[in-house]
């Protein structure tokens, strides 16, 4: 970051030895750690090691002009906003407004004033702050869009991208991918019984149980109401039996209590895998596994039903 309290890193890019001492004066050493490049090549590498929040760049450079090193520094912009000045004695519009085009934010001409640099730099700064305050922002954002409020667990959109890119490895690498559909008992008669915050402590601790059962490198969330989603990969159809009894058997000793009554809760689950060298739509093997959840629930609930592998 480069917010108020920091030390902002600026990269100062220029072959004259008397403009970079004139920059290193200009700037306030408390609020800037500043680097140095007298060449463009050692600018593009000082750059990638230290990713600094502002670029000061001479026009002319032995190897690079200041504008190869804007196009590189935006070619290769990754999450982090950098804020580039062209320092020149050059002059004429026509090149202030190719260096814009190249993608730098301000452009100054030499002799510059040392205020007006270290105003314009502190401008940078801001740009900089506030671009990675929306960076942070953007990321919480997607963050949340992915996350089922009540459980903490991913939600349905973030299953289903996740299930999608494994599909294609699984299809390209030859793995299986198991989907789990679990849904509550009965679930109905828990809020009617006990209120709806019994019926979300319900739904909280089955999140739990799903957590805690299932490896971190598979997924599993909750896609809406009391029916949850578990995706398995690299896994062999028995293992994947036992990892839902297992889940199943921990739902079943659970016992929730509230307001001094005991209760406890089962579930019914519906299996669906693939392996081959084509994948199916991730919605197929979802609905293959809720046909199978529906056979568990006329089957009498609490159980598990396992529908054949894709393709048969
Ligand atoms: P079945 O065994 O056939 O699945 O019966 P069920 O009662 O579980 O199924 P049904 O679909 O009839 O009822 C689901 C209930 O889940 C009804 C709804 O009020 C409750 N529910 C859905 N989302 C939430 C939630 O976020 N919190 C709480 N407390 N209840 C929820
Ligand atoms: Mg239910
Ligand atoms: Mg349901």
């Amino acid at each position: 970051m480069c917010s108020s309290e920091e030390t902002c890193k600026v990269l100062v890019a220029d072959d004259s030895a008397v403009y970079r001492k004139l920059v290193e004066q200009t700037l306030d050493q408390d609020k800037y750690s500043i680097l140095f490049a007298k060449t463009g090549q050692s600018a593009i590498e000082l750059f990638e090691q230290h990713h600094p929040a502002i670029v000061i760049t001479d026009w002319l450079m032995p190897d690079l002009t200041g504008i190869e090193l804007c196009q590189q520094i935006r070619a290769n912009l990754k999450d982090a906003y950098t804020y580039i000045i062209i320092l020149t004695s050059i002059s004429e519009k026509e090149n202030v407004v190719k260096g814009l085009a190249a993608g730098a934010d301000d452009y100054l001409t030499k002799p510059f004033h040392p205020g007006e640099l270290s105003a314009r730099v502190a401008v940078g700064r801001r740009m900089v702050d506030l671009h990675r305050q929306i960076e942070a922002k953007n990321r919480l954002l997607r963050e949340l869009a992915l996350t089922d409020a009540l459980t903490s667990l991913p939600n349905r959109r973030a299953i289903e991208e996740w299930s999608s890119r494994q599909l294609s490895g699984a299809a390209r690498h030859g793995f299986s991918l198991w989907v789990a559909i679990a849904d509550l008992d009965d679930f109905k008669r828990v809020n009617d019984t006990y209120g709806h915050h019994a019926g979300d402590a319900v739904l909280r601790g089955f999140g739990e149980i799903l957590r805690a059962n299932t490896r971190s490198s598979d997924i599993c969330g909750r896609i809406g109401g009391e029916e949850f989603l578990m995706v398995f990969t690299h896994a062999k159809p028995e293992d994947v039996r036992v990892v839902v009894e297992r889940i199943l058997q921990r739902l079943r000793d659970r016992e929730f209590s509230f307001e001094g009554q005991t209760l406890r809760v089962t579930a019914s689950f519906g299996i669906a895998g693939f392996q081959g060298r084509v994948a199916p739509e991730f919605r197929k093997l979802v609905t293959q596994a809720d046909e199978a959840l529906y056979t568990a629930k006329r089957a009498g609930r609490n159980r598990i039903e396992v529908c054949a592998l894709i393709p048969a």
